[in-house]
């Protein structure tokens, strides 16, 4: 990747004018049977150029109390939009159910903010990253068509999904009116993500990106990267998956750790610490970084996150099970 960003034809962006950026767009629209594809600077600024773009000021947005874009991104659709969030229960799945979902719907009233968006996110960080099916997405389809909504998807996970599902982007995308995905995180790309959607909302999304101060100039240095992560990172996402459950059956035989190994279906490992644990978590992460140099986070609803990707293995996953084994010993033994 730092050599094709070194070696990377550039013009100027905001012009449309550079090659890298205009190359990895039309393969992104592409790739998830989209009329077209906005390079932006990260999956905050892709979910937020996406809302931006499908609800207005005083627009209330549909999303899940736990999603990423409600919980995580500083509240940018209120903060930046004046837009109105309804944050809902999800399931363990990643779902909200279809009749909470309807009745959320705000009714044509004036004391009411027009719903105008539902947002869907797979694979759902919060619960294990875990691959929201695509018969679930078309029924919030079917539903958002009868209620004349739009439906954003926060894929910033998106390949990790298809991967896991064994089904085409095309196909998972196609429920949804626009799809947002991390060239960073599991693709490996130093920055950027990827907004799709149709043409005329493409074309929206490109003036909130320049409100948003999203405009670059030679970009292409960062998409050459972004390139590389499509063509060459998505199919071996498979391996991460494997090492993540590679974790998770170990964890489960570890005595004094909680978590349900046959929740893993992709790259993220949410577990806990028994409850009778002698143990803080704080406790454990310190030992792990100060005795086995592994620094491992805590996350909101487990007492641990860990993820998978290019950089941490097989080998990476083996070193955490030893090292939390020793230390977990120590008290049972
Ligand atoms: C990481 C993440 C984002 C935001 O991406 P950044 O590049 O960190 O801004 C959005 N949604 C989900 C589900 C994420 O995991």
């Amino acid at each position: 990747m730092r050599e094709a960003m070194y070696s990377a034809k550039v013009g100027d962006d905001v012009y449309g004018e550079d090659p890298t950026v205009n190359e990895l767009e039309a393969m992104a629209a592409e790739r998830l049977g989209k009329e077209a594809a906005l390079f932006v600077a990260s999956g905050t600024m892709g979910n937020l150029v996406a809302i931006l773009s499908h609800a207005a000021r005083g627009d209330e947005v549909i999303v899940g109390y736990d999603a990423h874009s409600y919980r995580s991104e500083a509240g940018g659709m209120s903060t930046l939009g004046g837009i109105v969030p309804k944050p809902l229960p999800t399931n363990i799945d990643g779902t909200i159910d279809l009749d909470v979902l309807e009745t959320s719907i705000n009714p044509d009233d004036p004391h009411c903010a027009p719903t105008r968006l539902i947002c869907l996110e797979n694979t759902y960080g919060a619960r294990n990253g875990w691959p929201v099916s695509p018969g679930y997405m078309s029924r919030v389809r079917e539903l958002s068509d009868r209620f004349d909504l739009k439906v954003h998807l926060d894929g910033a996970r998106f390949f990790n999904a298809a991967v896991a599902l064994d089904i085409d982007p095309k196909e998972l995308a196609r429920p949804v009116d626009s799809v947002s995905f991390c060239l960073s995180k599991g693709l490996c790309a130093p920055v950027g993500s990827i907004l799709c959607g149709s043409s005329g909302f493409i074309h929206k999304a490109r003036r909130v990106r320049k409100v948003l101060g999203g405009g670059m100039r030679q970009a292409g240095i960062l998409a050459a990267a972004g390139v590389i992560a499509l063509n060459e990172m998505v199919d071996r996402l498979v391996e991460d998956h494997a090492n993540a459950r590679l974790l998770a059956y170990g964890l489960a035989e570890m005595p004094g750790i909680t978590i349900d190994p046959a929740r893993i279906r992709t790259n993220i490992v949410l577990f806990d610490l028994a409850e009778n644990s002698p143990f803080t978590v704080d406790e454990v992460s310190d030992r792990l970084r100060d005795e086995h140099g592994i620094l491992l986070g805590s996350s909101g609803r487990c007492s641990f996150r860990a993820v998978t990707h290019f950089w941490v293995g097989s080998r990476e996953v083996e070193q955490l099970l030893d090292a939390l084994g020793r230390i977990l010993a120590e008290y049972t033994g």
